[in-house]
């Protein structure tokens, strides 16, 4: 382990210094065993801090795998605002995240003020937000939901309820299609890198490889253009697999097609190769990389064991009120996975 690590760095610069060799993984492990520590990986992880972690899998999985474990320290490799869902879901234990830096500009796309303005604005409405959203915003939520059961969640508010559904636009006209409900009103969030993959990007790969499946994340910009693609013929409709990351797992090792186009980010390609060797993954893009993910770096993983940091915190009432949300969720039916 060539062990040269750079702490503090400007802005958004990822700790470096650090080979992720056999040497690092033995001082992991072992620093990771001292603290009984549990440590998890979000799917967009860079390989290696994958296949060093304990699990890998989609946010809300992973927040439930940590309530479940025996581990007194969860240490999430993942962006903050999964860690922070750990937290309170497990609100006795130590929660790390090895770069507190490591934000998501989706999550970011809504405050608790704008939320609480929204709802001002629509009394009586009902509050579905995507698990892509801070403490502040889910102790403002009536439902929490994933991209797995967004049209369940909704579709279990009376009809003539109004709903406020956040953050996420792509998911939002996702959800609004399958229910064909006139009152959901949409916030107008996004994330940078999905919002990056489009429809005429997707068309161009799904006609250059007519037989592949097609795997796409619903915060995908292109899920609206893959839906009507299907409709309009242009792919066959069964070849369309609008799905969470947790369940392009599942579906890899399912389907029959010899390859398969992939619409999220790029990370995502590692477990789905390890899930079905035999499968040609493809990136529909392959710039769909989200930094803050690849901010939870080899040097951040090891200073994070060492000194204990960086600590996740969230007040008892937001996560009292947050938990209630997710509960809420759970309630209602499967979970399944969020991004
Ligand atoms: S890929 Fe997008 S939604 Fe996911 S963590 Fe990065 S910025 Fe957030």
């Amino acid at each position: 382990m060539a062990d040269t690590m750079t702490l503090e760095s400007d802005e958004l610069t990822p700790m470096g210094g650090v080979e992720p060799d056999a040497a690092w993984a033995d001082e992991v492990r072992r620093l990771a065993e001292e603290r009984n520590a549990v440590l998890l990986a979000h799917n967009y992880q860079l390989p290696e801090i994958q296949e060093i972690a304990d699990h890998t899998g989609d946010s809300l999985a992973l927040s439930r795998l940590a309530a479940a474990s025996d581990a007194s320290t969860i240490v999430f490799c993942g962006v903050h605002f999964m860690a922070e869902t750990a937290k309170i879901l497990s609100p006795d234990k130590t929660v790390l995240i090895p770069d507190a830096r490591a934000g998501c500009s989706l999550a970011d796309s809504i405050t608790g003020t704008q939320l609480r303005e929204w709802k001002a604005a629509h009394p009586g409405a009902v509050v579905v937000s995507y698990v892509n959203t801070t403490a502040e915003v889910k102790a403002e939520t009536d439902i929490c939901c994933t991209s797995s059961n967004a049209v369940d969640v909704v579709a279990s508010v009376p009809a003539d309820r109004e709903v406020l559904f956040c953050p996420d636009q792509f998911l939002g006209a996702h959800v609004k299609r399958k229910t064909g409900r006139e009152n959901l009103h949409i916030w107008a969030g996004e994330c940078h890198v999905h919002a990056g993959i489009n429809g005429p990007e997707l068309a161009e790969r799904a006609a250059s490889d007519p037989d592949a499946d097609l795997f796409i994340h619903p915060e995908c910009g292109c899920a609206t253009s893959a839906l009507y693609l299907a409709g309009e013929g242009a792919v066959p409709a069964e070849k369309v697999k609008i799905l969470s990351t947790g369940d392009m797992v599942r579906a890899a090792r399912d389907t029959r097609a010899s390859s398969v186009l992939v619409a999220t980010e790029v990370g995502m390609l590692h477990q789905l190769r390890k899930a079905a060797p035999e499968i040609d993954f493809r990136a529909v893009n392959e710039r769909a990389s989200c930094r803050y993910m690849k901010m939870i770096t080899p040097a951040a993983l090891l200073r994070s064991l060492r000194v204990g940091a960086d600590e996740v915190h969230v007040d008892e009432v937001t996560a009292e009120r947050a938990r209630a949300s997710v509960r809420r969720m759970i309630e209602i039916g499967t979970p399944g996975g969020g991004e």
